[in-house]
């Protein structure tokens, strides 16, 4: 801490991502990544832009990009929004649409950059305490607010809410804006896609990080009322008017269009969930019903801080979470069906 901070800064706690180390042979279920990789397709396109493309700035509007976002949802181009990961299109909206006389609600507990972004952009929140199953109960939100963010599947906990709560939430509350961030849609859960068209104060918020495999080349993309999304792109041009570098457009535009690759992998997360579910109820846990490519799972008689450790120790990356409701879950991600199985075994041995 120094003299010259402001006093935001000096208050901030920023988040804290999932370690990355690059130790071999490590089985990595720490970060919700996609261990089938993203769209060959999308890596074509790469490394044709690579050879002759990167002398040139990118699209400052990422149009192609936004176009084919748009046909794959039935929505324009002006109803898309694309950024740097869904985090920053996230900052993005946080900025331009939530800064209310009103607080802001989000579920307590859920993703933890919404308590990081309210203290950064000076927004008032009030955290909502999910109940005894750890579900969000969507009734607790009956109260004058500004805007509210649920994450739907929430995170860490997986566990999904049915279209119908979220249309109810923005039918009772047409004065706010309603983000729904579905990082993890694809693995089962409802889309509140079909809605926008109906309610000008409904935001969505996708990834290409998860369900495409494409964590590291950092695309994010929002869609809503082009109200809204014309306050986002304010945001971005008075930001960093090349929010996407060259190879990130194409990627991510023959990403989106590759729907079967999209499918098969999704397909086979699901898949590897429901048994690796299986398994860890045998093995006493009690894991919440997932709709994500993650399961949160506590242990009977064992902690989380020491079941983390432990598999650390022995090469097997999991996430734990030291705040209080949560710290004696584990949040797993769902790797192939041989990390699945090793990281099983490996319980077994700790046990
Ligand atoms: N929302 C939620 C709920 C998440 O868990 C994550 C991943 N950490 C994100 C958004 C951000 O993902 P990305 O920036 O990779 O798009």
């Amino acid at each position: 801490m120094s003299r010259y901070w402001s006093p935001i800064v000096s208050r901030l706690r920023p988040y804290v991502a999932g370690e990355q180390p690059r130790i071999p042979g490590l089985v990595k279920l720490n970060t919700n990544e996609n261990p089938y990789g993203p769209s060959p397709k999308a890596l074509g396109a790469i490394r044709k832009v690579a050879d002759d493309r990167l002398r040139l700035y990118p699209d400052p509007a990422a149009t192609q990009l936004r176009e084919a976002i748009a046909a794959r949802f039935g929505l324009t181009a002006e109803e898309v929004f694309v950024g740097n990961g869904s985090d920053e299109v996230l900052a993005h909206a946080f900025q331009a649409l939530l800064n209310h006389d009103l607080p802001l609600l989000y579920p307590d507990v859920s993703y933890s950059f919404y308590p990081t972004y309210s203290l950064l952009y000076g927004i008032g929140a009030i955290e909502i305490p999910v109940d005894d199953k750890f579900r969000i109960r969507l009734s607790d939100y009956d109260r004058p607010c500004g805007a509210i963010i649920i994450p739907n599947p929430n995170a860490p906990t997986g566990i999904g809410l049915p279209l119908a709560g979220i249309e109810a939430l923005l039918a009772a509350h047409p004065d706010a804006v309603v983000v729904i961030d579905e990082a993890y849609v694809d693995f089962g859960g409802e889309s509140a896609v079909p809605l926008i068209s109906r309610y000008p104060n409904l935001l969505v918020i996708q990834t290409l990080s998860k369900s495409r495999s494409f964590a590291g080349l950092r695309v994010g993309f929002a869609l809503g009322h082009r109200d809204l999304i014309e306050a986002l792109v304010r945001v971005k041009d008075s930001f960093n008017s090349y929010p996407l570098d060259r190879l990130a457009q194409v990627a991510a535009t023959a990403a989106i269009k590759d729907e079967a690759w999209l499918e098969t992998s999704r397909r086979k997360i699901i898949a590897s969930r429901e048994s690796l579910v299986r398994e860890l109820e045998s093995l006493d846990f009690e894991v919440l019903p997932s709709q994500a490519n993650f399961v949160f799972a506590r242990h009977e008689s064992r902690s989380g801080a020491s079941l983390q450790l432990a598999l650390r120790e022995r090469r097997v990356l999991v996430r734990h979470f030291a705040k209080p409701r949560i710290s004696e879950f584990l949040r797993i991600s769902i790797g192939t069906d041989e990390e699945c199985a090793l990281l099983v075994s490996t319980i077994r041995e700790i046990l």
